[in-house]
């Protein structure tokens, strides 16, 4: 099989693998606990914690462990939401944020808060001009993911917390696509949430985590024991929590080289792209991140080149796991500016550390196949114009 949909999740690593096993047969102690494996166990959950924060150029008391990037998403936003509702009740985020984000707000907003949605540009990037224009007095929260999970879209987290800083609003970003993929540094950032999952670079499922940078307060969204400096409470996942510290200290070791990799694998599907017919690449040239590239192929539906595509045992997906399945055109390429009919023939290619030049020379080979078997397209079905501004 040739997997083609790292966004989803990734294959996990064998150290990672390794370090699991430990926890799981050897120190199975409560890290909460006063006794041997206990202690083996909280100084494991410690060191995870500490490559954590190593990954992203934190301090480990910044780091709390969650059970996925959902809810990291949801305690970042309703933790901030109540804590500093009255202060304000306006919140900013985009239009192309995972539905973890998009369907926490549309909570907040039945529960008494206001939410803006920014519209991005035409490869799903959202402008600094544009959130500027969207802050207003009683604006307590900015939520701007930082690699769009179905077109790879790179925000400039940096230049949109700046104008943000001003505001006195926090900042917010959902890093599940970026975090083990690309630098992240929150030294200096303006960063004061952060959120990241485990699947997505190559640790188990079901284990996440939220930076809170020093000083910011929010919210429990679990409350239980004194877990996480008693607010997130939960018995620890310590068979995940360790393994997305190995994954972190593998992916923080070789990110420049692996991302370089990416690039010349993202340039050779570009350029075989380039030679079909018609393909459309929705993706950014280079403000994008490596691993992922959208394409559009008029008259052929994603459902189609999906089934051909696992016939011929590559993985791919036609949006983001989550609405997999879901016949609606994804509300990323909508927002962009992409037609419905268009958005319906797109393909999610998503790669990552196990895939090789042969690999991107399989998917294409099966697509240029797949471009001579076309359904008619309507030629009024081009692009409409992106919305500036909602
Ligand atoms: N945010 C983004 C950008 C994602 O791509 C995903 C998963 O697809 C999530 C959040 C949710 O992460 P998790 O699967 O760990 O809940």
């Amino acid at each position: 099989m040739i997997y083609l949909d790292n966004a989803a999740t990734t294959q996990i690593m064998s150290p990672v693998l390794d370090e699991m096993k430990d926890t799981l047969t050897g120190a199975y102690g409560n890290p909460a606990g006063v006794y041997d494996i206990a202690r083996t166990a909280h100084a494991g959950l410690e060191l995870a914690r500490s490559r954590v924060a190593a990954l992203i150029n934190a301090s480990p008391r910044e780091i709390y462990f969650t059970g996925c990037g959902t809810e990291s998403n949801n305690w970042a936003l309703k933790g901030v939401a109540f804590n500093y509702k009255n202060k304000g009740r306006h919140i900013i985020t985009s239009a192309t944020e995972h539905s973890a984000v998009l369907k926490t707000c549309a909570w907040l907003s039945k529960n008494g808060f206001q939410v803006t949605y920014l519209q991005p540009d035409r490869f799903g990037i959202i402008h600094r001009n544009a959130l500027a224009r969207a802050l207003r007095q009683g604006t307590i929260l900015v939520s701007i993911m930082h690699v769009n999970n179905e077109v790879g879209a790179l925000n400039d987290i940096p230049a949109l917390c700046a104008v943000v800083k001003k505001s006195g609003a926090l900042f917010h970003t959902d890093a599940v696509q970026a975090v083990g993929h690309i630098p992240v540094s929150m030294r200096d950032s303006g960063v004061d949430l952060l959120s990241l999952s485990g699947h997505k670079f190559y640790a188990p499922k079901g284990v996440g985590a939220l930076y809170i940078r020093d000083g910011v307060k929010i919210d429990s969204l679990l409350h239980g024991g004194s877990q996480e400096r008693s607010i997130r409470g939960g018995t620890h996942n310590m068979p995940g929590i360790v393994g997305m510290g190995m994954a972190a200290k593998l992916c923080a070791s070789e990110l420049q080289d692996e991302a370089n990799r990416l690039w010349t694998l993202n340039a050779h599907l570009r350029a075989r792209l380039a030679l079909i017919d018609g393909c459309i690449v929705n993706s950014h040239p280079s403000q994008c991140a490596p691993g992922i590239l959208n394409i559009t192929l008029p008259g052929v539906k994603s459902e189609k080149m999906l089934m051909r595509l696992d016939m011929a045992g590559i993985a791919c997906s036609a949006g983001s796991a989550c609405s997999a399945g879901a016949h609606e055109p994804s509300h990323v390429l909508i927002s962009m500016g992409v037609s419905r009919e268009l958005a319906k023939c797109s393909l999610r290619i998503s790669f990552g550390r196990y895939n090789t030049l042969r690999d991107m020379d399989a998917v294409a080979d099966e697509l240029g196949r797949l471009s001579k078997n076309r359904d008619a397209v309507n030629p009024f079905s081009q692009f409409t114009e992106p919305k500036i501004f909602v």
